[in-house]
């Protein structure tokens, strides 16, 4: 009597056997080399060049280089070479896309239509509407904000990241990047505050710059590669599970007996049918002009990782939503669902984003133009310049731990830190052998006496070598390393929009930065030689953090203890992670460097938790409904059809009845599962009965909350690996992780 559930299960199987070889949908460019494509889809320098007037188009550049805005006269020429481009190309509508605080991206189209005065219908697209447009904003989070300033929010274009064409099912639209505020200029969006902090970050370090002696700088910008990692798995059985579904992870599935203890999936050769679905995702990147550089697979079966060249952060920042979206679009092409959330499967490896970040220098100045600020350089004052700026991203992680872990706090992400998997809760920074003995050694302070020339050469900074990645990069266990030439954040969420936490880390060095800056200043009162005083400033700075550096394994018991007694915030759970933000010193930073002022950040944090207590309600409804509907239909057929199989045996005068015990044993686990379920019930109730007050809500959930689904689980788990396989209603992480 199989139900027709596992019958769907079954038919899933079947249309996976039966697939054919990969077919890749690659337009008929696969043929050419990539460069011939590279960014076509975009309307970026090469096009602009081509096709502005020279000195409109150095104007635009020179203000995109300069991170300025554009000059209004610009926009109705640039509005029109964009136009004819984009209607070459068959594009129709036009959007302002957009990153509300809902972790994707936003667009609403409208017609390049227009009608002239003859009512002859034509094509139009002008200055303002390139520059500024005005959606129906009600919808989206904004923490209150705008229920308390009136405002109306409007989009922006931000011309420092290129126009593109979004083609969806032969559809082309032209997408502009764009910045979403309030009426009075309130960030209600992502991007907002990312390219506030980037500003604050430059003056900041050109201050400083100034001050030590390089001159003539035009700006610090930030870099940022980010490596995004997910799972590919089969539609048919991704459709059959409404935890995946519903909320992007399994809350149920018994352990498969293989998991991934034989470690063959890491850079293992990748699936041909995942391997097509890739090429098209990669093919697709590359016309929008995403320089993805690599692909591998990761540690758990059916993930994989995709990383771009690093680019300036805010255009990073976009294209890996690009990513993320083109991976979730592509896959359904080849049957496949891609899964970014950063846990799909208990018990499995999750998902992150390292985010490698540094600082680079734009300048007039060849000698600095293009210099990266992280990276040791050849001659002394090169060096110092790396030291004062480690030692600024050393202080800035040391005193805002908590802020930066609240950057990173999710319901997902929660399932995540803190594993034996991922990076834990504790945020500490690793720095590798070379460089912990040189900051060991100037701590130390062994060589107090003399110039700053002599105690480099003694410290050995005067001439750095080149820091091999091989020494930095052992320890994959920190969640923030330095790695040769950047910082790597990686306890930052697969599913995350990175703007969050890139704009907490800007904002905490840029705050360190300026306080370095205050200490020079003063110091260079009494010390003549700059250098000397740099180095003073810089020693007193890695003493000052000397806390959280951390070079041993960080996911080890003893590191737990050790971090305590260091005085080591550990923040496992989300609620208190977002507390975080709204403490005094978190308000103050923001808003002293301008990034959020108290308003806006009081409505991000409220939109944080609002979102915590929403994913959480709807894991738990599901959860709910598929013990009601899935799990319990199935052990109550099983039960029956025990039960009947011992009733005809001792009707047949049978006396070994092992059904009984069988029967016994799953009806045992089902009394407890209704019993479990109904709690489950009672949490939920007593949760959304705290409407009125969301904080307390969140604390509710993460602990009431998350205990009463764990124990339905174990109880769901169990009778998944009592009941007939074929009775069972839902793909089992077997199937769904290790594909036929
Ligand atoms: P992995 O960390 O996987 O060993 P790499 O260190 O080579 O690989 O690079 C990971 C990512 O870091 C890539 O996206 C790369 O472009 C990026 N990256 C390298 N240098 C910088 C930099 N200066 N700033 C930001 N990102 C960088
Ligand atoms: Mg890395």
């Amino acid at each position: 009597m199989p139900s027709t559930t596992s019958a769907a299960r079954k038919a899933a199987l079947k249309d996976i056997t039966s697939v054919r070889l990969p077919v890749v949908h690659v337009n008929g460019d696969a043929s050419k080399p990539t460069s011939e494509y590279f960014g076509i889809n975009t309307f970026g320098a090469r096009q602009m060049r081509a096709k502005l007037p020279k000195e409109v188009f150095n104007k635009l550049t020179a203000s995109i280089r300069l991170g300025k805005k554009l000059d209004a006269d610009l926009a109705p020429t640039v509005a029109q070479v964009i136009k004819e481009w984009a209607i070459a190309r068959g594009v129709t509508h036009f959007c302002h896309w957009f990153q509300p605080q809902t972790g994707l991206t936003a667009e609403k189209h409208d017609a390049f239509l227009a009608f002239d005065d003859n009512a002859q219908p034509m094509e139009s697209f002008s200055g303002s509407q390139l520059i500024q447009s005005e959606p129906d904003a009600s919808s989206f989070p904004s923490g209150g904000l705008r229920a308390t300033w009136e405002a109306r929010g409007y989009t922006a274009w931000n011309p420092a990241s290129p126009v593109f064409i979004l083609d969806s099912a032969g559809v082309k639209t032209l997408c502009i990047p764009s910045v979403f505020i309030g009426y009075n200029g309130e960030a209600l969006d992502e991007m907002t505050p990312l390219l506030r902090s980037s500003d604050i970050l430059s003056a900041r370090s050109m201050e400083l710059l100034e001050l030590i002696g390089d001159k003539g700088v035009q700006r610090v910008f930030t870099t940022l590669g980010p490596e995004q990692e997910y799972f590919l798995i089969d539609r048919g059985f991704f459709a059959l599970r409404p935890d995946l579904v519903m909320s992007g992870r399994t809350l149920i599935g018994a352990p498969p007996p293989r998991g991934q203890q034989l470690e063959d999936h890491y850079f293992g050769g990748i699936p041909e049918r995942v391997q097509a679905c890739i090429a098209e995702v990669e093919h697709e990147l590359y016309k929008l002009g995403v320089p993805i550089m690599t692909r591998h697979n990761e540690v758990a079966p059916c993930q994989f990782e995709m990383a771009p060249i690093f680019e300036e952060t805010d255009i990073a920042v976009d294209h890996n939503q690009l990513v993320m979206a083109t991976l979730r679009r592509v896959a359904l092409r080849h049957g496949l669902q891609a899964l970014l959330h950063e846990k799909p499967f208990a018990g499995i490896n999750g998902s992150g984003k390292h985010c490698n970040w540094s600082m680079a220098i734009n300048a007039e100045n060849p000698e600095l133009d293009g210099v990266n600020l992280l990276k040791p350089g050849k001659t002394p004052h090169q060096n110092l310049r790396f030291l004062i700026f480690l030692a600024a991203v050393l202080k800035a992680v040391h005193e805002n731990a908590g802020l930066l872990r609240a950057g990173i706090a999710s319901s997902g992400n929660e399932h995540r830190l803190g594993a034996n998997e991922a990076p834990p809760a504790i945020i500490s920074v690793f720095m590798g052998e070379m460089l912990t003995r040189l900051i060991e050694g100037m701590v130390e302070g062994k060589t107090e006496k003399g110039s700053a020339a002599q105690l480099l050469i003694k410290l050995g900074v005067a001439k750095l070598p080149e820091i091999e990645k091989d020494n930095t990069d052992r320890n994959r266990t920190s969640p923030f390393a330095f790695t040769g030439a950047k910082f790597e954040f990686r306890a930052v969420g697969s599913s995350a929009s990175i703007a969050f936490p890139i704009v907490l880390l800007n904002a905490t060095v840029a705050g360190a930065i300026g306080e370095l800056t205050e200490r020079l200043r003063t110091e260079l009162k009494t010390t003549k030689s700059v250098d000397d005083a740099v180095l003073k400033v810089v020693r007193q700075a890695f003493k000052e953090s000397e806390a959280v550096r951390f070079e041993g394994n960080n996911y080890s018991e003893d590191w737990v203890l050790e971090a305590e007694k260091r005085g080591l915030l550990n923040l496992r759970r989300s609620p208190e992670a977002l507390d975080q933000l709204v403490t005094k010193k978190s308000r103050a930073l923001l808003a002293d460097l301008g990034i959020l002022s108290r308003e806006e950040l009081e409505s991000r944090f409220h939109v944080r938790v609002e979102r915590y207590v929403k994913d959480m309600l709807i894991e738990m409804h599901t959860l709910s409904q598929m013990v009601n509907t899935l799990v319990l239909p199935a052990a109550f057929s099983y039960f029956g059809r025990l039960a009947e199989a011992a009733s005809h045996a001792r009707s047949a005068g049978i006396s070994i009845i092992p059904q009984i015990d069988a029967a016994n044993e799953v009806g045992g686990r089902i009394e407890e599962l209704r019993a479990r379920g109904s709690e489950l019930g009672v949490v939920i109730e007593s949760a959304e009965a705290m409407h009125d007050n969301l904080q307390k809500q969140a604390k509710f959930l993460t602990s009431e909350g998350a205990d009463a689904m764990a124990s339905v689980r174990e109880t769901c788990d169990a009778l998944e690996l009592m009941v007939a396989d074929e009775s069972w209603p839902l793909p089992k992480y077997r199937e769904m992780l290790f594909p036929v």
